[in-house]
C-alpha cells in the first residue's frame, strides 16, 4: 500500500474552501480548487514515495501493470488502472458537456492524432482513447443539470417564459421527430450571435421574475433560479438557454448521479466524490471558458440516455455501493466504527478519507493511518484490506 499525494486542479469554477479544509490547509485558498484527483491519469498523476524517491503512480502500475493490477484487471483494460477518482467542489456551473462512448472516444483520439493537434492543444477534443462514464457521489446538496427533458416538458417550459425569440424552438420540440430535442439544442446554440444579447436579457429577466413567483410550480422555480444563478457566472453564453432543455436534479447527501456515454449534463453546485473511467475526454457545448464544439456535441449526444438518481446499497456490513452500468470501476463507501473488512477484490484499489481517522491493513500486515483528505493506492497484491478506527472513507475498485 502507498500513501498518496492527490493533485488539486485550480479550474475556475472551483471553490476557495472545500479542497483545502478537506485537506487541512489553510482557507480561503490562493486561487479556486475545482477538483481533487486521486489516480493515474497522465494528466496528473497522483505521487507517491517509493525505495527509489518519489515517483507517480502512472509510472509504478507502467512499471509492473500484472503486479499492479491483477491479471483479470490488466486482461480488461490493456495495463491501465480503469479509474479515476475525485472530489468536486463546485462552486460555479460547469460547461454543458457530453462524453464519448469507448468506440467514439477510439475514433476521435485517432481522428485528432492523424490532424497532428499537440495532446494538450485547447481545440483538442479527445484527450485519450477511453470512454468517460462517471457517477457522482453527493457529499453535500448536489445541484446538476443531467439529461434532456421529454421534449413535450421542454416546450411546456420554455414557453412558460413567454420570450418571443423561442417560439421557433418550442415548435421543434413539438414536431413530434425523434430527433427535437437535438434540433432544438441544435438551434440554440446556433443562435445568431447578433440576437444573442437581446434572447439572453429577455430569457434571464423571465427567469428572475418566475423564481419567485408563488403561482409557478416549486420544480420550475428551482430551475429558474439555477438559470439566473448561472446567467450571472456565465454572461453572454447561450448555453444558459440549452441547460433549460436538461432535468434540473438536486442530489440529498448519500445518493448518486450516473452519467454514461452520450448524456448531456452540467454541474451546477455543491461538493461531491466522482469515479470515473480514466479518461479526461470531455465535449462542451458552452458556459465555459474551454473549447466548444457544438458539432461534434451533436454528434456524441444521446437525447434518450436516462440519467437515475442512485441510491447507497449495503453489500457487506458498514459498506455500501452504488450500482451503475460501468465495467470500468465501482464505488464504494464504507462507515467505519470499530472494525470493517473490505469486501474481496483481485485488483486495484483506491481509498479516500472523508472523515474520522483511520487505519488500513492488509494480509501481509502493512498498516497506513488515514486522516480526513488523506488518500492511498492498494495494488492487487495487497489482499485482505481492513478498516479500523472510526470514520468515513470511499473505495475505489474495478469492480466485477
Ligand atoms: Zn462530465
Amino acid at each position: 500500500m502507498d500513501r498518496l499525494e492527490a493533485v488539486v486542479q485550480p479550474y475556475d469554477w472551483g471553490s476557495r474552501y472545500i479542497l483545502a479544509e478537506l485537506q487541512g490547509r489553510p482557507t480561503p485558498s490562493p486561487g479556486p480548487e475545482a477538483e481533487l484527483w486521486i489516480g493515474a491519469h497522465p494528466g496528473a498523476p497522483a505521487i507517491l514515495e517509493r525505495e527509489e524517491g518519489l515517483t507517480t503512480l502512472q509510472r509504478v502500475i507502467a512499471g509492473d501493470p500484472e503486479g499492479e493490477l491483477g491479471r483479470g484487471c490488466q486482461e480488461r483494460f490493456g495495463g491501465r488502472l480503469p479509474f479515476l477518482l475525485k472530489v468536486l467542489a463546485v462552486e460555479k456551473a460547469l460547461s454543458i458537456q457530453v462524453h464519448p462512448d469507448r468506440e467514439q472516444a477510439q475514433e476521435g483520439y485517432t481522428r485528432e492524432e492523424a490532424a497532428g493537434l499537440p495532446l494538450r492543444d485547447p481545440h483538442r477534443n479527445y484527450k485519450d482513447d477511453w470512454p468517460k462514464p462517471e457517477v457522482v457521489l453527493a457529499l453535500t446538496e448536489f445541484e446538476a443539470l443531467a439529461g434532456f427533458r421529454e421534449p413535450e416538458e421542454a416546450a411546456r417550459l420554455l414557453e412558460t417564459l413567454g420570450v418571443q425569440g423561442l417560439d421557433a424552438v418550442v415548435d421543434t420540440l413539438r414536431s413530434g421527430s425523434e430527433r427535437a430535442p437535438l434540433d432544438a439544442l441544435s438551434q440554440l446554440l446556433h443562435w445568431p450571435a447578433e440576437h444573442r444579447p437581446q434572447l439572453l436579457a429577455d430569457v434571464e429577466w423571465r427567469c428572475g421574475e418566475l423564481a419567485d413567483d408563488p403561482g409557478v410550480a416549486a420544480e420550475d422555480r428551482a430551475t429558474f433560479r439555477a438559470a439566473v444563478r448561472v446567467a450571472r457566472q456565465h454572461p453572454g453564453d447561450v448555453g444558459l438557454v440549452a441547460a433549460l432543455l436538461l432535468r434540473h436534479v438536486t442530489l440529498r447527501p448519500g445518493e448518486g448521479l450516473f452519467m454514461g456515454a452520450g448524456g448531456l449534463h452540467c454541474y451546477l453546485q455543491g461538493t461531491g466524490v466522482e469515479l470515473l473511467a480514466n479518461s479526461d475526454n470531455v465535449v462542451r457545448a458552452g458556459l465555459t471558458g474551454k473549447h466548444i464544439d457544438v458539432d461534434e456535441l451533436l454528434r456524441l449526444v444521446d437525447p434518450t440516455v436516462q440519467v437515475p438518481r442512485l441510491h447507497l446499497v449495503e453489500v457487506a456490513p458498514g459498506v455500501a455501493h452504488l450500482e451503475t452500468p460501468a465495467p470500468e470501476f465501482d464505488l464504494l463507501r464504507c462507515t467505519v466504527e470499530g472494525r470493517c473488512p473490505l469486501p474481496e477484490d483481485n485488483g486495484p484499489r483506491l481509498l479516500l478519507c472523508l472523515d474520522g481517522q483511520v487505519v488500513v491493513s492488509d494480509a501481509a500486515g502493512q498498516e497506513l493511518e488515514l486522516g480526513r483528505g488523506d488518500s492511498c493506492y492498494a495494488s492487487a497484491a495487497d489482499t485482505g484490506l481492513v478498516l479500523t478506527g472510526r470514520g468515513d472513507v470511499v473505495v475505489a475498485t474495478s469492480g466485477r
